[in-house]
């Protein structure tokens, strides 16, 4: 049987970054998903901030990667045009407390290495956000940004994808066995053999590690519960606002997106469901108005939840499960931050073990998406002379067009579901959150990748 020099289990933003990094190199790369599209799980339902690095504590795996996993989504997102903005962010302080509390936010980041960090006096906070409540003072992180989260692990695979490597969608691996020279991992879809395998499988790493190894840690999974504002809120805050972080995480956050709109949670309760509660939504509420007092949360348009692998170790989850078989488990927050890092040092870990993987001498390292309405009318001109398609708007609350559909539907991955196109052009995104748009985005999708409409999710 044909062997992959490296299989990865799962495709949120942990193997994306994982395979990214791979594929830039002369290896053949495997990734099996078992959901039917990339960033199904918690890559898709969580804060969407590149965490500028002062809260995990010094020294830790954790720091490490947050810090550098900043630098790196940076050029990443740049190079492969994901939505990011360097909004900056603050963590408030409303009482004495918390105002020591920030000093060794401050002291920590310092040893993390997080450039720009300070102190605002209350005067210095409101004069920034004229919208929050008196602070005693606040910690400011300029180098705190938002991103588009599935977009930033879409973006990552895609470039796998164009740098060689496969993605099997739908394909959950079952079991996995020592064959000589690696693994072979079970799948509905066949069986995989594999020099190497990644674990990267967010909330059920638990279980794919105990395929291979006698369990090592406990997965607490953790729900976290959001408010999505419409972009009428979108400015009401131009910083993410964060709360003196907790033993329960870092607290309930008021943000701008990095589409515009405004994010308003998350909640911690220990559960393993993103079902929407009405005394978590209503917990929510109350701790952002404590941040926003006038945060007008019925401008709502969509509330969801995500699970945090959360686990009984305090840092991420990083090395051989059994020999060739790497475990990048336990990857809660900031695990979106980490992934380009935690990809760094797996790459540096399966050589360190004998996967001889030189750079390519060439490989796709950017990628460019027309986003219509962000263009001139000058050149959505000229874009339509050449292309008639990108004329036809099919979601008119967020300006996307029949082109730009299309454009999915052609990308290195594309989507099979109604979802999967809305990741990737935007498509519902917006107020009406896909009612008017979706028998459209249905036709486009059914008609271009050829899927019986009955088929279509
Ligand atoms: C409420 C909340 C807020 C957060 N906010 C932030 C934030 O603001 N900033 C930040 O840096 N981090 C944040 N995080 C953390 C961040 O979202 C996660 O660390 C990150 O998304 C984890 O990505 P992942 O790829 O490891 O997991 P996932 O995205 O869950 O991906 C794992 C993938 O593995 C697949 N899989 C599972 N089992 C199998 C199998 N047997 N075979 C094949 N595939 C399998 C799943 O289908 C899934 O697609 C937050 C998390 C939550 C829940």
């Amino acid at each position: 049987m044909h062997m992959v020099d490296v299989a990865v289990i799962g495709c949120g933003v942990t193997g994306a970054a994982v395979a990214c990094a791979l594929a830039r190199r002369d290896v053949s790369v495997l990734v099996l998903e078992a959901e039917n599209d990339v960033a199904m799980r918690t890559t898709k339902a969580n804060s969407g901030i590149l965490h500028a690095g002062y809260d995990p504590e010094p020294g830790t795996r954790m720091a490490k990667w947050n810090v550098r996993g900043a630098q790196l989504a940076k050029e990443l997102c740049e190079a492969l045009d994901v939505p990011r903005t360097e909004t900056g962010s603050l963590v408030l302080a409303f009482t004495d407390g918390e105002v020591r509390h920030l000093e060794q936010l401050l002291e920590r980041g310092r040893e993390n290495g997080v450039p720009g960090l300070r102190i605002l006096t209350a005067e210095e906070t409101a004069a920034m956000e004229p919208h929050l409540s008196p602070v005693k003072a606040a910690l400011y992180a300029p180098t705190a940004a938002v991103v588009s989260p599935w977009e930033y692990a879409l973006a990552m695979a895609e470039n796998a994808v164009e740098n060689g490597a496969e993605v099997r969608l739908s394909c959950p691996v079952t079991g996995a066995e020592p064959v000589d020279g690696g693994w072979l991992l079970h799948t509905p879809q066949g069986d995989v053999a594999a020099r190497f395998v990644v674990n990267a499988a967010g909330v059920h790493a638990g279980e794919v590690h105990e395929m291979v190894a006698p369990k090592s840690f406990e997965t607490i999974p953790c729900r976290g519960e959001y408010y999505l504002l419409d972009k009428s809120e979108g400015t009401r805050v131009h910083s993410v606002i964060f709360q003196c972080p907790n033993e329960l995480g870092k607290g309930v956050l008021v943000a701008p997106t990095a589409h515009g709109n405004l994010i308003v949670g998350p909640n911690a309760e220990d559960v393993d469901s993103t079902a929407n509660t009405a005394a978590g939504l209503a917990f929510v509420a109350e701790m952002a108005r404590k941040s926003v007092p006038d945060v007008d949360l019925r401008q709502n348009i969509r509330n969801f939840a995500g699970v945090r692998a959360n686990t009984d170790q305090k840092d991420f989850v990083f090395g051989f499960a059994a020999p060739g078989f790497v475990d990048l488990a336990g990857m809660k927050s900031p695990g979106l931050t980490a992934a380009p890092a935690a990809a760094e040092d797996t790459v540096a870990l399966l050589m360190s073990a004998g996967l001889g993987a030189p750079e390519k001498e060439n490989c796709v390292r950017t990628r460019r998406r027309v986003r219509f309405r962000e263009l001139s009318n000058e050149e959505r001109a000229a874009l339509v002379t050449k292309q008639p398609a990108y004329g036809r708007v099919v979601c008119r609350c967020e300006t996307v067009t029949e082109g730009e559909i299309l454009d999915a539907c052609r990308s290195p991955i594309p989507p099979c579901s109604i979802d999967g196109v809305k990741r990737r052009a935007g498509s519902g995104m917006g107020r009406c959150q896909g009612g008017f748009c979706s028998p459209r985005v249905l036709e486009i999708l059914s008609r271009e990748c050829g899927i019986d409409p009955l088929d279509i999710t």
